[in-house]
């Protein structure tokens, strides 16, 4: 018998109003509306569980189309050749002394093919828009969403159209250029060139690779869930640490950790530990709001460019995701997430780019408010490369060492620095 996995997929449902729609080439509820009415989709985990197995697994492919069953693309459709997911998670025990908790285990999301975690989300976009016979994709994204897809489809012949903000930095735009993307950067903030993108892709017919709407992406992203249960297992941490800008990846994660309890694979849920900027705080403001109040526009600034995110378009499932967990939200300043840039690759030997290791100066932070306690666990995801903002990267790496090639040179360099 093949192990390969076959997709147990029976259709979507909006999470509003619970209407169903078949799992074909639908974004949103048409009742509720493109801004409400999101959909998911659904399983056959019964179905699932008698395949998706460790047995099974442990003869299959190492990324993250090992669980075929739990995502949404069919046996006959070609998948994108990169490599996605299936990525390291390390115990950093120089880290968890540091910030003060009993055990840390890092899961380094920037060895995905594009350097971020964003690869997740696009190769299964890239994949549905292929199912769907679509010659062109879109995004809109603060960077990394966009080089993601540009990488993706570049991968299997696809053009994309990518929407990014003015102030998206320059190696991600770089990044995407050499993928081949027509690169669109809007003269205003992340939030308008979204508009700007769900705008044109209805004007053009291209697919739409906009996590908020496009329920086949969010399988995607809860691959990291599914593999932090297959991984750890049993020695899951009690906390998961996630940085959190539109909210799609930390709902993601969740979606996938539940997932991984249902079938049998964890034997309790962790608590999610969402991370937002100080000058990103939206998700933040709505998880402490009474009730669901209706989201405020807020101005958004911070260093860490990905979850710079001033309207963010999942709050609602970010919310109920860490709110079913049990865990909460923290904010953390820009000299917050600047000192984690130094100190997590001095520790760990894992560079990650601001909004990769803001999930750190959070953990930092909840420790210091007394949200985990010292003797918990906590698992930080970090979600992109260091590389990805190499000018942040440079601001907090300081100087090296200039000498002559001389060995004389060279003891009084080590004399001054002893
Ligand atoms: C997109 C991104 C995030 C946050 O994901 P959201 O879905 O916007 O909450 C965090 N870190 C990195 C590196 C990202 O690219």
């Amino acid at each position: 018998m093949s192990t390969a996995g076959k997709s147990c997929v029976t259709g979507l449902a909006c999470i509003v109003c619970g209407r169903e729609y078949p799992a074909g080439n639908v974004l949103t509820c048409d009742r509720c509306g493109p801004a409400d009415g999101i959909l998911e989709v659904r399983y056959d985990y019964g179905a699932a569980a008698k395949t998706l197995t460790r047995e099974n697994l442990a003869l299959r492919r190492r990324d993250h189309w090992r669980y075929r069953e739990v995502l949404p693309v069919g046996p006959d459709v070609a998948v994108p050749p990169l490599s996605v997911g299936w990525t390291p998670v390390l115990d950093a025990p120089r880290l968890a002394a540091h910030l003060g908790v009993a055990r840390l285990v890092v899961k380094d999301d920037g060895r995905n093919p594009t350097a971020s975690f964003k690869d997740r989300a696009s190769s299964v976009g890239v994949a549905k828009a292929v199912e769907f016979g679509y010659d062109t994709v879109a995004c809109a994204s603060t960077g990394n969403a966009a080089s993601s897809l540009a990488g993706m489809s570049a991968s299997v012949g696809l053009r994309s159209f990518i929407f990014v903000p003015q102030r998206a930095p320059e190696p991600k735009v770089a990044q995407l250029l050499l993928f081949g993307a027509t690169v669109l950067r809007v003269r205003g903030t992340y939030d308008q060139a979204y508009d700007l993108c769900m705008q044109a892709t209805a004007a053009h017919g291209w697919y739409n690779r906009n996590c908020a709407v496009n329920s086949y992406l969010v399988e995607g992203k809860k691959t990291a869930g599914l593999e932090m249960g297959e991984q750890l297992g049993e020695a899951l941490p009690d906390w998961v640490a996630v940085s959190v800008g539109d909210g799609c990846t930390i709902a993601g994660v969740w979606r996938g950790l539940r997932e991984m309890h249902t079938l049998g694979f964890i034997p309790r849920l962790p608590r999610l530990l969402a991370v937002q900027a100080e000058g990103s705080p939206a998700v933040a403001r709505q998880f402490r709001a009474v009730g669901e109040p209706p989201l405020a526009e807020y101005p958004a600034a911070t260093v860490a460019d990905s979850i710079c995110v001033g309207v963010p378009r999942n709050w609602r499932k970010a919310v109920r995701a860490v709110r079913e967990s049990g865990g909460t939200f923290v904010t953390v300043t820009d000299e917050a997430i600047l000192d984690a840039i130094g100190y997590t690759p001095r520790l760990t030997g894992v560079f990650g780019e601001p909004a990769g290791v803001a999930a750190l100066a959070g953990i930092a932070a909840a420790r210091r408010d007394g949200v985990i306690a010292a003797g918990e666990s906590v698992l930080a995801l970090i979600t992109g490369n260091g590389l990805k903002d190499i000018r942040t990267a440079i601001s907090v790496a300081g100087a090296p060492h200039d000498l002559d090639p001389t060995l004389e040179a060279l003891d009084r360099v080590l004399a001054a620095s002893k």
